[in-house]
């Protein structure tokens, strides 16, 4: 299979192009494209919860004008609030107020260039900036390595960054948005109808390794669901290129991995309601592995479980021996089950593919 006839094949055609670069010019462009998108992920992470707080103080002061007031009471319309959304105001020092310059705003330059400083008024600016940026960065470089000149690794990174974004939310108030779950839940599912042409696939990214793009041809021996697809799709190239398909998973096992996620979460949380007599996680972190379920199928539900369970216990339990938190103090599930969807996407299944072996071996 040449890479001429996949040009011609589908619309791999623009991607076929960039892999056709010198290696580090590829490289180069992912790299930037990953700051530049983390600049943005940044602000998300600021503000949207900013934005759910005023909606629901909008949305109760709606509540009590329609209920309590009558035209006597004399409500006041508020005073209009100003405009904040993720693109106004534009980013500005929380303490000064001074408006930043477009070299300011350059990711991870402009932090590293003012010394972490505001610089107008000399505050300063938490490192969670730079953090972001600089890991958003290195995710783009490794669904780049995972995926190479794909269409999927495009979808891979739009799952990426909202994981890091709910991760860091998660984290700072214990909440997973709607706004964010619910569209990678769909989008999980969209993504994986089998209306996708063959070259948007992630079983032709293997393909295109005689074009000089990416190998990640070693993880797909370990890798479940998706090697699996991968690994028939190279046993018949032909019908490969009429064929279409899923981009991560089988349609079915894509619906199938949603619902067991919610409901396997919600069985979690009302066992833990009933015997203890409170919440251990949240309705945000079902809808989260609903959405990895979603992505990946359910085959890839305990490993995300495993992974998310460990890292939250391991964290859990070093946090309570130094005093850093309550014993009955609810710790953010969320980030773990971002960690665990974005090793499934970057090295496949490794529970199925390793263990079954084992477990069927007995
Ligand atoms: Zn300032």
């Amino acid at each position: 299979m040449d890479g001429k006839s996949w040009d011609a094949a589908a619309a791999g055609g623009a991607w076929q192009s960039f892999a056709a670069w010198p290696l580090p010019l590829q490289w180069f462009f992912v790299g930037l494209f990953g700051l530049v998108i983390g600049s943005f992920l940044t602000v998300v992470i600021h503000r949207l919860p900013i934005m759910m707080a005023r909606a629901w103080d909008a949305e109760r002061e709606a509540d009590l004008a329609a209920h309590d007031a009558t035209p006597e009471d004399g409500v006041s319309p508020k005073a209009p609030v100003e405009r904040y959304d993720l693109v106004l105001p534009r980013s500005h020092c929380p303490q000064c107020g001074h408006t930043l310059h477009w070299y300011e705003n350059l990711p991870l330059l402009g932090y590293l260039l003012a010394r972490g400083r505001c610089r107008a008024c000399g505050t300063r600016i938490g490192a969670l900036y730079p953090a972001v940026e600089a890991a958003t960065m290195a995710l783009a470089l490794a669904v780049y390595w995972r995926y190479g000149a794909h269409w999927s690794a495009l979808a891979g990174f739009g799952l990426l960054g909202a994981l890091l974004v709910l991760a860091c939310i998660d984290a700072r108030t214990q909440f997973l948005p709607d706004a964010i779950t619910l569209p990678l839940l769909w989008a999980g599912l969209l993504l994986n109808l089998p209306i996708w042409p063959p070259a948007w696939t992630a079983a032709a990214a293997t393909l295109y390794d005689g074009s000089g793009a990416m190998l990640p041809g070693v993880l797909d021996d370990a890798g479940g669901a998706m090697a699996g697809a991968a690994g028939a799709w190279l046993a018949d190239p032909g019908a490969a290129l009429t064929a279409r398909a899923g981009l991560f998973c089988p349609l079915p096992d894509a619906v199938i991995g949603a619902a067991a996620g919610y409901g396997f979460l919600w069985l979690v949380y009302w066992g833990f309601r009933l015997l203890r007599g409170k919440e251990g996680i949240g309705y945000g972190d079902f809808k989260l592995l609903a959405a990895l379920g979603a992505w990946f199928g359910w085959q890839a539900l305990p490993q995300m479980i495993l992974v998310a369970a460990l890292g939250g216990s391991l964290v859990g339990v070093v946090a309570l021996a130094r005093g850093r938190v309550a014993r009955d103090e609810p710790l953010p599930f969320g980030p773990y089950l971002a960690l665990a969807g974005a090793i499934t996407l970057l090295f496949g299944d490794l529970l199925t593919a390793f263990v079954a072996p084992w477990v069927t071996g007995i």
